[in-house]
């Protein structure tokens, strides 16, 4: 059978095609190429599609220098979970609408949880993400002393009381985010962000969104671990809908970054534009109370003698 294809057909076809594309392709883009940091106006926009953002405990926040906030020295150590100092069975990547996230698995479906600390309850890991920028004057989401670090990495949990993150989101006790910022330096060793840095470049080249890692070693390495030189207060998720249940634990320690790990991270900006300049500005504190632990022999050696010499 023969197929006559007329010129006004083809227009035809072509103006389908058009109407296809005008309407529907710039939806698509949205939907797949989402980025909350730039669409509608960006975080300062976000109170009027996100009213929690726009209320009165929100992070991130500048911090003072820790010889410069209230010492609280009767917090006592934290108590974390075995599951810490174990391999996880698998790490999950998942490139999202405004970052990645790595979330691992244990044998038996064993949860990684911490109290102690200033924390009232305990709380179950959910994931660990990161904010990055585009260079390394940018990137970190809190600052110290408005000093801008270039990465910052968030290891989020809910309160074990309330069973799961869903549940805990919108409870004031609810969340609890441990949080590390990042100084560039040529070199560093971390068998953590060794995976990361192959398994960021491999999903850019290939475009993938969702990877798994095996051969992951303790969280250790990527969190470590500390009891002293942190800084907590009451604040929100950085990202919408912004809830005010989180309780922020920040390390007042930055950990050294190598620059090939961070351009690792600024290369999925190509499977996802949310990918870059993730990080929310800093929020007004409104009067809210910043506490710090400080063992004595670090306090006298960082705010005695480091202030004279
Ligand atoms: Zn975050």
């Amino acid at each position: 059978m023969k197929v006559y294809v007329t010129q006004e057909m083809v227009c035809t076809n072509n103006f389908l095609i058009f109407v296809y594309i005008v309407t529907f392709l710039p939806i698509q883009l949205v939907i797949c190429h989402g980025n909350i940091y730039v669409d509608d106006g960006g975080p300062k926009d976000w109170p009027n599609k996100y009213p929690q953002c726009g209320g009165n405990r929100q992070s991130p926040i500048n911090l003072p220098s820790i010889c410069d906030a209230l010492r609280i020295n009767n917090y006592g150590n934290f108590r974390r979970s075995k599951t810490f100092t174990k391999k996880p069975n698998n790490v999950k990547v998942s490139v999202t609408d405004h970052g990645v996230e790595i979330k691992p698995t244990y044998e038996y479906g064993e949860q990684v949880t911490i109290t102690g600390g200033p924390l009232q309850d305990t709380y179950v890991l959910e994931q660990i993400h990161f904010h990055w920028g585009s260079n390394n004057s940018v990137g970190s989401e809190h600052t110290i002393k408005s000093k801008v670090y270039a990465l910052e990495t968030h290891a989020v949990h809910y309160n074990f009381k309330y069973g799961s993150f869903k549940n805990a989101i919108n409870q004031s006790d609810g969340l609890l985010v441990i949080a590390y910022v990042y100084y560039p330096q040529w070199i560093t060793k971390s068998k953590s962000w060794n995976l990361l840095t192959k398994q960021f470049v491999y999903m850019s080249d290939t475009n993938t969104t969702e990877s798994d890692i095996t051969g992951f070693p303790a969280l250790t390495d990527i969190l470590p671990p500390f009891d002293s030189n942190y800084y907590t207060y009451s604040g929100s998720l950085t990202t919408p809908p912004c809830s005010e249940s989180v309780t922020w634990i920040v390390s007042g320690k930055p950990v050294p970054i190598s620059t090939v790990r961070l351009r690792a991270l600024r290369g999925l900006y190509g499977i996802q534009p949310g990918a870059i300049n993730n990080f929310r500005p800093v929020q007004p504190l409104n009067g809210r109370l910043i506490t710090v632990k400080i063992n004595e022999a670090e306090y006298i050696l960082k705010c005695i003698f480091g202030r004279i010499l």
